[in-house]
């Protein structure tokens, strides 16, 4: 579903990004682990379109070449990202925040089912339709970050650092929305720092530093890793 290969990112001198490869297939959750400043959080945003990265770079997505195209064509291709902080429009209602992500090509067409589909998985967010997000906790505005990604109908989404922030229990029900979400057939790519968390609902993972990937595995066998667990996971 997703190829990269060759990624470079550079701001100004410091290269953030070096060469990074990886695939994603179809209904895989995939997640990318690594330290404060690996460089995963603009490995998304390249993904998604919204930082410039080397001419070399090749990136297919559900058959087309995205490397070139501009970030709304990208949404509108079935790739959708919740960025780390959301990006959410805090002065306005949670329904227009989600109508917002509705104004996609494949949003379009099915705004009243997808609106149907995340209110049934945010039951909440339709109690508080009204609401204007910026009055809401922290827990509840990641809700409507995912709801709005959701409502242009993605075939990923890629999500940064969706627990941050968040308190344990808020983080626990967030899993399990995750999880719901994958259930459904929607494929992910998500950046994470609760390593066990993450990997609990995912298929595989990657391990960047410095902006490289290091290491890959299935979940499993990242989660049981001795290395990984001494890194990551604060035990040994
Ligand atoms: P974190 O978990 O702390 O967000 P990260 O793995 O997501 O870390 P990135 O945010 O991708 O890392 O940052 C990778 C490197 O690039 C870091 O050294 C960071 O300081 C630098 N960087 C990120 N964004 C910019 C920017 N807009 N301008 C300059 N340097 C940047």
């Amino acid at each position: 579903m997703l190829s990269l290969s060759d990624l470079s990112l550079s701001y100004g001198k410091h290269l953030a990004l070096d060469k990074v490869s990886f695939q994603l297939a179809e209904g895989e959750t995939v997640v990318i682990l690594g330290a404060n400043g690996a460089g995963k959080s603009s490995l998304l945003k390249a993904l998604a379109g919204l930082e410039r990265y080397s001419d070399a770079a090749r990136i297919t997505f559900v058959g087309d070449d995205i490397a070139k195209m501009p970030a709304h064509k990208r949404v509108d291709l079935g790739l959708s990202l919740v960025p780390e902080g959301r990006g959410l429009f805090p002065a306005l209602s949670v329904e227009d925040n989600l109508l917002l992500g509705a104004n996609t090509r494949n949003g379009r067409p099915r705004e009243k089912e997808n609106r149907d589909y995340v209110l049934d998985l945010f039951p909440k967010l339709r109690v508080r339709a009204r609401q204007l997000v910026g009055t809401m906790s922290g827990g509840e505005q990641q809700m409507v970050a995912i709801a709005r990604a959701l409502m242009s109908a993605p075939k990923l989404l890629m999500l940064d650092e969706p627990s941050l922030g968040l308190a344990p229990i808020v983080v626990g029900e967030l899993f399990e929305t995750l999880k719901s979400i994958r259930a459904s057939g929607v494929s992910m790519l998500i950046v994470e720092q609760n390593v066990q968390a993450s990997l609990g609902i995912a298929d595989r993972g990657y391990i960047m530093e410095t902006g490289r990937i290091i290491g890959e595995g299935r979940a499993e066998d990242l989660l049981s890793d001795p290395n990984l667990q001494e890194a990551y996971l604060g035990t040994s």
